[in-house]
């Protein structure tokens, strides 16, 4: 649902990814890398190993997989990656310019700029995995140069949103910088509003809403 979800989003094209930790595993669960982020289904999803290797499933797993262990390795904390190739977060690393809260869905990765990995090539060896988990370090999220992003959180659902919250700040972010100088949130507005949206209840409403969405959409018929 995840998967077909962002790609409602526009957040993934026929590449781009979301995966999940077996809880208290070293094993992960993702989806094949040929099948269309549009129609994954249950049986799409393949688990692995630390390695990488193949545990379970009938695909091989997308390239970039590295990308999505070297997190987990790095960070307990971490259930869900996704590897995005969103459209406005690229735009705004292609231009060089930082991204920084100036509306309420980029507070939730706090006081920014958002950390950017600067190496535009697809990950796909564990150095570069490594590398890209480095550059997060303890955060939600990052920047591809040129690329796109990677998004982590606790759960599926949280990811989800972080995802959604990611590319909207992006987005409005560009629309306010045509206009001129931009606003950005003190200190002060910046943890008022990230308390009050990193609640599980918004998360959920963010999620059932995408998934009312995609269902409008006619993506979640054969879940
Ligand atoms: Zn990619």
């Amino acid at each position: 649902m995840a998967c077909r979800m962002l790609f409602a989003a526009e957040l993934v094209d026929y590449s781009g990814h979301i995966s999940a930790r077996i809880p208290g595993t070293e094993r992960f669960l993702i989806h094949g890398h040929p099948v269309s982020r549009a129609e994954v289904t249950a049986d799409d999803i393949v688990t692995v190993d630390r390695e990488g290797k193949l545990v379970e499933g009938k695909w091989n797993p997308p390239s970039e997989l590295p990308m999505h262990i070297r997190t987990y390795l790095a960070r307990d904390d971490v259930q869900s990656v996704a590897h995005l190739h969103n459209r406005m977060v690229v735009v705004l690393s292609m231009a060089d310019r930082p991204l920084i809260p100036a509306s309420n869905p980029g507070a939730l990765f706090g006081p920014g700029p958002i950390p950017v990995y600067p190496d535009p090539a697809l990950i796909h060896t564990n150095e570069q995995g490594d590398a890209v988990a480095r550059r997060l370090g303890a955060g939600d999220a990052a920047i591809l140069r040129g690329h796109g992003s990677i998004v982590v959180g606790n759960s599926i659902e949280w990811t989800f949103a972080a995802c959604i919250d990611l590319e909207e700040a992006a987005t409005r972010l560009y629309y306010a910088s045509l206009l001129g100088p931009v606003r950005f949130y003190s200190e002060d507005e910046l943890n008022r509003v990230a308390k009050g949206r990193r609640r599980m209840p918004v998360i959920q409403k963010i999620w059932d809403h995408n998934v009312a969405k995609t269902k409008l959409a006619g993506l979640l018929e054969r879940v």
